[in-house]
């Protein structure tokens, strides 16, 4: 992915907050990892860490920003210290070494898959097809028949597709391309005259 945390709480974090936690108020804290924590595994780490030094779990929703493209909300816990200090005990892929996070009492860790949740920062096309590829991915995913080895097994037809436009959405939105410019293809016309309408009867985004 191509987010990070984001630098300052703004009006779109905001409305994603009140989208997953109605009257949440996200806050920075800190990440901590032990030397044996694991990228993505946050509930064993935090287990891992209260069975080490007491303290409880706290779910919630990890905030990250993609800049000028999208803010997104991963569900994510935390520690909470015998003290009440709030540490993020996972370590993450790019190094940050603070996170956006917002607390969410009503959920508990069931060890079932929470979709993630995005919101466009900008009225654009790419945009909304890129997070709708996104969400058909969750969803087929979702579908899927859990293999011996930790993965999930389904039909290459159905996700192949899938992964080729998000790998297309993203290298565009990456480029810094917009709907109204030259679509990626090269073939000469804007986005949304070219591959746009093409995406939207192909996966009904
Ligand atoms: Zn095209």
């Amino acid at each position: 992915m191509h987010t990070t945390t984001p630098p300052q709480i703004t009006r779109h974090i905001r409305q994603l907050v009140q989208r997953v936690v109605p009257g949440g108020v996200a806050t920075y804290m800190v990440v901590e990892p032990e030397p044996d924590a694991l990228e993505k595994e946050c509930f064993p780490n935090v287990e891992a860490k209260i069975a080490r030094d007491g303290g409880r779990m706290l779910c919630g929703w990890q905030l990250w920003e993609w800049p000028h493209v999208m803010v997104e909300a991963e569900f994510h816990a935390i520690w909470l210290s015998p003290d009440g200090q709030m540490v993020d005990v996972t370590p993450k892929l790019h190094h940050e070494t603070k996170v956006l996070f917002v607390s969410d009492p009503r959920r508990r860790y069931t060890g079932a898959t929470v979709d993630n949740v995005r919101l466009p920062v900008r009225d654009d096309q790419l945009i909304r097809h890129a997070i709708g590829v996104s969400e058909a991915i969750t969803h087929v995913l979702s579908r899927g028949v859990p293999t011996a080895d930790g993965h999930v097994s389904v039909p290459a037809n159905e996700i192949e597709p899938l992964q080729q436009a998000q790998q297309f959405l993203g290298h565009a939105l990456l480029t810094g391309l917009r709907d109204h410019q030259p679509c990626l293809c090269g073939g000469g016309r804007k986005y949304k005259r070219c591959h746009g309408p093409e995406l939207e009867r192909a996966f009904a985004l």
